[in-house]
């Protein structure tokens, strides 16, 4: 099994890992601004509120822009090529991800969905295909 370098998973994320091993994506919303909020937070960026909610995504959103990986390095070498993409969530936020292996032609502004590539127990990650 491949071994990649692993995220912390500490107090402002731990709602958001639990529920990519439910295979369900949770970002966060202020309750005083009502802004979304991507990545997991303790302080709203927006009007620095503690008021802070969890809310589940669609899971659906847009591609803001991506780019093909053709040289990598340790376990990702032999994942080449591979597509990472910053999605814009239809919620308004934004997220670095990869697009599923095989997702062929990407473009800006292309639909795509979450999808739950699950590595193990503990950890399952986010990934997005085309609509
Ligand atoms: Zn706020």
């Amino acid at each position: 099994m491949t071994v990649v370098p692993r995220p912390v998973l500490d107090g402002d994320s731990l709602k958001y890992w639990e529920g990519l091993r439910n295979e369900e994506l949770w970002i966060q919303r202020c309750n005083d601004c009502h802004q979304h909020i991507f990545y997991p937070r303790s302080i709203c960026p927006d009007c620095f509120s503690e008021e802070i909610t969890w809310v589940q995504s669609g899971g659906t959103g847009k591609i803001y822009s991506f780019t093909v990986v053709h040289h990598a390095f340790g376990p990702f070498k032999e994942q080449l090529p591979f597509v990472v993409a910053i999605v814009e969530l239809d919620e308004g936020v934004r997220m670095m991800t990869r697009l599923k292996a095989g997702s062929k032609n990407p473009s800006v502004e292309q639909r795509v969905k979450v999808i739950f590539e699950r590595l193990d127990e503990e950890l399952t990650l986010p990934y997005f295909e085309p609509v």
